[in-house]
């Protein structure tokens, strides 16, 4: 499943509007579990008791501004540090490890796939203009350094730079701001005809048919094959032979836009507190991406875009300290990778766990990867991130997705209209209730 949720295993989705409280207050509720997790200072705190439901108390703010208190207070409780383990929490850090060789497992199956991605997309790029200029995009989880699950399956965006094609006219299509359809407002290439629909819009289904000719040309005689097409995918999928097992790429093009972004995203990617205004402005002069993805709502289908700004992840997660020396060489080393990392293992191996892949199945790493920046967001400084509290970190980030679980919402981190939980078929309820299992018995998944 695609780390930027657009692989495989994301059918429907849908613009609906959150089934429970909504925006900041929903996220900051008397009943998130996550808010009682914090001092003043933002430091995680040790649960009272691993019985009681999580602590509902009312927090104080934050104050952003006072590292000094912070030091002080990191300092004092190193000394009282001595207070035996919680039997809802465990030492996590053996399991962090683990994921560091299933890292390392991966890298040979990563190159393979590199080589031929390589080697295709510089073939399809000389043989239709339309994919001239086309790149690879270094987002997901393997660049990321956050793949631990599934060696043999890969995400890889494709760039094809469309904004020099004149102006890009975006319709919104549904509520949530996430899906749209595109038309070019002028000066269109004689090539880009054959890519527009009835309705005079960029046709993501035509241009996806083009590539898979292109590529299943490109891919003759080599030990390489193409899934049969699926309708509801937007990707194409290459089987590439491997031993012992088959490696699977998802290869999903992305329309990159120079333009202002969407109107949408204005309430999104709140990051002055934690990255800095300066660092937002940039990003905002980035460009975004559109992906293919049917919009679905009843009986309705339509031939859409999603918008994707996962180049913008992959640099909020690299350079993601409060401080710019965060996990650098002479810096402190945080957790908040390592969290996401622990979650996503512990989704995965949830899903895999019994009978209940199916109903599981609509949760992805895209989830976690949004609790993860939304928690960042609540907890903005290094100090609330350090690698010594992983442990009381996980808890705390784990609460607030069980939070978010609850209340049926999680919104999407750039587009906060666009609910990633609005899917009719996501059971909240039980990923909220597994979760709290595997919580309260000191994650005895991670031991398998
Ligand atoms: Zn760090």
């Amino acid at each position: 499943m695609g780390d930027r949720g657009t692989g495989r295993g994301r059918g429907k989705e849908q613009a609906t509007r959150p089934k429970q409280p909504r925006g900041r207050a929903a996220a900051k509720s008397k009943d998130d579990p996550a808010r009682g997790k914090t001092e003043a200072t933002g430091r995680p705190r040790r649960p009272s008791s691993p019985k009681k439901e999580p602590q509902r108390t009312a927090v104080q703010k934050k104050e952003p501004g006072e590292p000094k208190a912070a030091i002080a207070n990191t300092i004092t409780r190193k000394k009282k540090d001595k207070e035996p383990p919680l039997p809802d929490h465990r030492n996590l850090k053996p399991v962090v490890e683990s994921l560091k060789l299933k890292m390392k497992e991966i890298s040979p199956a990563a190159d393979k796939v590199n080589t031929i991605v390589r080697i295709i997309i510089s073939e399809v790029s000389q043989r239709d203009p339309i994919f001239q200029g086309m790149e690879k995009m270094s987002t997901g989880s393997y660049y990321e350094k956050l793949k631990i699950s599934r060696p043999n399956e890969f995400d890889i965006m494709l760039n094809i730079p469309i904004s020099d094609y004149g102006r890009i006219a975006l319709k919104e299509f549904g509520t949530s701001g996430a899906f749209y359809t595109l038309s070019c407002k002028r000066d269109m290439p004689e090539f880009m005809e054959d890519f527009i629909d009835k309705d005079e819009n960029i046709s993501a289904k035509k241009i996806l048919t083009r590539f898979r000719k292109l590529v299943s040309e490109v891919v003759s005689g080599m030990p390489v094959s193409i899934k049969r097409r699926n309708s509801s995918s937007p990707a194409l999928t290459l089987i590439i032979e491997n031993k012992p097992s088959n490696i699977d790429v998802d290869l999903v093009i992305a329309l990159e836009i120079r333009q202002s972004w969407p109107v949408k995203t204005i309430d999104g990617m709140n990051i002055d507190c934690w990255l800095g205004k300066k660092v937002k402005r940039d990003f905002k002069f980035q460009p975004f991406y559109m992906v293919p993805k049917q919009f679905k709502d009843g009986n309705t289908v339509k031939d859409t875009w999603r918008i994707s700004f996962s180049h913008i992840e992959k640099e909020i997660l690299t350079n993601h300290g409060s401080s710019k020396t965060c996990c650098e060489g002479d810096g402190e080393k945080c957790c908040r990778k390592i969290c996401l990392k622990l979650l996503k293992h512990l989704l995965e191996l949830l899903k895999n766990n019994g009978k209940q892949r199916k109903k599981l199945e609509k949760f992805c790493s895209y989830h976690a990867k949004t609790a993860l920046l939304h928690q960042c967001v609540e907890h903005p400084k290094d100090e609330e991130w350090r690698w010594e509290d992983l442990d009381l970190c996980f808890i705390r980030y784990i609460h607030y997705f069980q939070s978010s679980l609850k209340h049926e919402y999680l919104p999407n981190f750039f587009i906060p209209s666009h609910n990633l939980f609005s899917l009719d078929d996501v059971d909240c309820k039980l990923l909220y209730d597994q979760i709290d299992e595997q919580i309260k018995h000191g994650f005895p998944l991670f031991d398998l």
